[in-house]
């Protein structure tokens, strides 16, 4: 079938998700109020509903499912991440089993490249990224290891991003390719970030030009909200969107609730505001047939105001003759989308989380709410833990 087909299909079955009541009108009450209808919201609205048989009330205060992966038809008819780009990529077989219930994947690897000196290479740095900057003629593992071995400056205690990249590499393709891009991305300097930040991209020898080296690599065959949608589709759920938590909490009867949101606004930033990090998207349709060579290119260079530039076409597998892009720009404020790792936050998280243990008949799940730097596998890893604990000490009560 063609795109349009399996577009139709994904919205009316999306539309009929948001618009379900419960047999019999609205509801009095519910066993679980969600809060956010992202990875870690639906998936504990999920396990809860279907293996659980608890009724589920899942709330949004955007206007649309799937948290930060929502991505939606544009204009021009092509999928976009209204978010930027999600690549979806675990080494979780479990993880990857449980989301291949609601649905098909569509193979991809993905490839990103920077843009340093005026040369498109790629990023994860590899054999092939040093031939092309420094005019080298490395052929083997062996060669490309000894050539960043002459240039890496080892660093005592590896602790902050800038030294991961030092240690492994040397200032100058440090300044390159992640000295610019991190201070533009996260309005630090590297040395001002946990190490785990850059460490996030490795440093290869061979010439694997991969993003990601994961088992499974793949993205959601109809996209992401379709996934959602299917995994919210079930009798025992309900689905609002555009609705915050602070208009229902207390209109909305409810045993437990499930947060996903900022921890420190659950608690009134009693303890002052939590450090995220925000972008500005900008999404653009543009009168050429293919942008760029591959999905990713990283602008490292601090002159130039954008990170990053996705063009879908690479994800999804659409054609036509015009292509639609996303430019990142960073920013302080707006939507919350990044935890920013550093020792002085992680100190701030503790005392917001110490409130959260003692908060009685709640738990806090995802990426905002447990403030991890998480990727969407690590979300959903930890959102079916969460519902096991959840479970067991449900099982033990009734015991007892
Ligand atoms: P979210 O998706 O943020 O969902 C939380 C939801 O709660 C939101 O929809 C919010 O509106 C709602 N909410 C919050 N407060 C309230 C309230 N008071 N009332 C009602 N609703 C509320 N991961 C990957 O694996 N691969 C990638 O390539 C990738 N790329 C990314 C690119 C960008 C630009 C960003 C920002 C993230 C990326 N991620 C990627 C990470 C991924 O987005 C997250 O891991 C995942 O979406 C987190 O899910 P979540 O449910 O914890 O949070
Ligand atoms: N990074 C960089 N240059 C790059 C790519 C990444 O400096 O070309 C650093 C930057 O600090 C970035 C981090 O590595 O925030 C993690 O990169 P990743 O691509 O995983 O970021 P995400 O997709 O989560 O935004």
């Amino acid at each position: 079938t063609s795109w349009d087909d399996t577009a139709a299909r994904m919205m009316a079955a999306i539309e009929q998700v948001i618009a379900r009541k419960a047999p019999g009108g609205e509801p009095e009450h519910y066993d679980y109020l969600v809060v956010g209808a992202g990875f870690a919201g639906a998936v504990m609205a999920e396990r809860l509903a279907a293996d659980g048989g608890k009724r589920v009330l899942v709330i949004d205060r955007r206007p649309h499912i799937a948290g930060n992966a929502y991505d939606v038809e544009d204009a021009a008819g092509l999928l976009i991440h209204q978010y930027g780009p999600h690549i979806f990529h675990t080494n979780s077989g479990e993880v990857f089993d449980y989301l291949s219930r609601f649905t098909a994947w569509r193979p991809y690897e993905h490839r990103v490249l920077a843009e340093v000196r005026g040369q498109q290479v790629p990023i994860p740095i590899n054999r092939t990224t040093l031939n092309a900057l420094f005019d080298a003629e490395l052929t083997s593992d062996e060669e490309a290891a000894a050539f960043l071995a002459a240039r890496a400056e080892p660093v005592e205690q590896v602790r902050t991003s800038a030294d991961v990249v030092i240690s492994a590499v040397g200032q100058e393709l440090y300044k390159l390719f992640f000295r610019g891009y991190t201070r533009k991305q996260w309005g630090l300097d590297p040395s001002e970030l946990d190490k785990a930040v850059t460490a996030r991209v490795p440093t290869r020898t061979n010439t694997d030009d991969r993003y990601f080296t994961d088992t499974y690599q793949a993205m959601p065959a109809a996209g992401y909200t379709a996934m959602f949608a299917a995994m919210l589709d079930h009798p025992n759920i309900t689905v609002r969107t555009g609705v915050d938590f602070a208009e229902v909490r207390d209109s909305v009867s409810y045993d437990q609730l499930v947060y996903t949101g900022p921890i420190d606004e659950y608690f009134d930033h009693c303890h002052g505001k939590l450090p995220y990090r925000s972008l500005r998207f900008e999404h653009r349709t543009l009168d050429e047939e293919q942008h760029q060579p591959v999905a990713v290119v990283n602008y490292p260079d601090e002159l130039v105001p954008y990170t990053r530039v996705t063009e879908y076409k690479h994800l999804t597998g659409q054609s036509g003759p015009v292509t639609s892009v996303t430019f990142e720009y960073p920013a302080d404020a707006g939507d919350p989308y990044y935890p920013i790792p550093r020792p002085e936050n992680q100190a701030l998280f503790k005392r917001y989380e110490a409130l959260a243990l003692a908060e009685p008949n709640v738990v806090f799940v995802g990426r905002l709410a447990t403030y991890r730097y998480y990727n969407m596998d690590q979300v959903v890893g930890q959102a079916l833990a969460t519902y096991r604990r959840l479970k067991a000490r449900d099982e033990a009560s009734l015991l007892a």
